[in-house]
């Protein structure tokens, strides 16, 4: 099982991959949306940080995922705040009070997170978001979990199906967010939000070693 120690070490990690990508990110959303991206997100992770060493020594991993939902929420704006924000509430919710979390617990975890970009973005798959990673991600994690793979392994499968989902989005045209605005013009770029989340979950999977 996985406990507080891997959900601050997956914030970590998390906040040194979108550091790491932060240009990348910021040329995707350049391409098709408003170019800020990497920068949303870097500076919301960054934020993150003191408030990890803050923690009380019985904070549980949903106690973790809570700040960064409050924190996200704060610091990012723009479109994909309130999205993350809200993906890390609920599967914060999901969670909540579990001193350690199995393999079915993260993929209601995943669910949770997922089902809360929906509740706030109401975007469908297929729609060049980042639910077009989320989605198959969570598909990916329920059906390793049903198979008998254990907490790393499920994590393995949600963060393969995010980049692939990441990447599939660039045959999509957008029908939400600013990239909806370039219709057809859209087809050939990937999503910068699909993107982010694959890299989100890659570090999961990173915590988890
Ligand atoms: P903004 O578009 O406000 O500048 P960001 O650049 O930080 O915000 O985030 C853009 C990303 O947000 C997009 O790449 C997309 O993945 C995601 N996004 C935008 N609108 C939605 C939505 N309604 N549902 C899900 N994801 C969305
Ligand atoms: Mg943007
Ligand atoms: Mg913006």
């Amino acid at each position: 099982t996985l406990g507080t120690d891997w959900a601050v070490a997956w914030v970590r990690r998390a906040a040194e991959v979108i550091a790491e990508h932060r240009v990348e990110l910021i040329t995707l959303d350049r391409e098709i949306g408003d170019g800020d991206h990497g920068e949303n997100l870097d500076r919301g992770f960054t934020a993150v940080l003191p408030k990890l060493d803050a923690l009380p020594g019985d904070s549980t991993p949903g106690d973790v995922l809570k700040v960064v939902a409050t924190t996200l929420i704060s610091t990012v704006g723009g479109a994909s705040g309130p999205l993350f924000g809200t993906a890390y509430l609920k599967a914060s919710g999901a969670i909540a009070g579990r001193a350690e979390i199995d393999a079915t617990g993260l993929v209601e975890l995943l669910t949770a997170a997922r089902d809360g970009v929906v509740l706030r973005g109401k975007a469908e798959a297929g729609d060049k978001t980042m639910i077009d990673a989320w989605t198959p991600a969570v598909d990916a994690a329920a059906a390793a979990a049903e198979s008998g793979s254990d907490e790393r392994e499920v994590l393995e499968a949600a963060a393969a199906a995010a980049e692939a989902g990441a990447v599939a989005t660039e045959s999509l045209v957008a029908h939400k967010g600013r990239a909806s605005y370039l219709g057809e013009r859209a087809v050939g770029h990937r999503d910068p939000g699909a993107q982010s989340s694959a890299l989100i979950l890659r570090a999961a999977v990173e915590a988890a070693r």
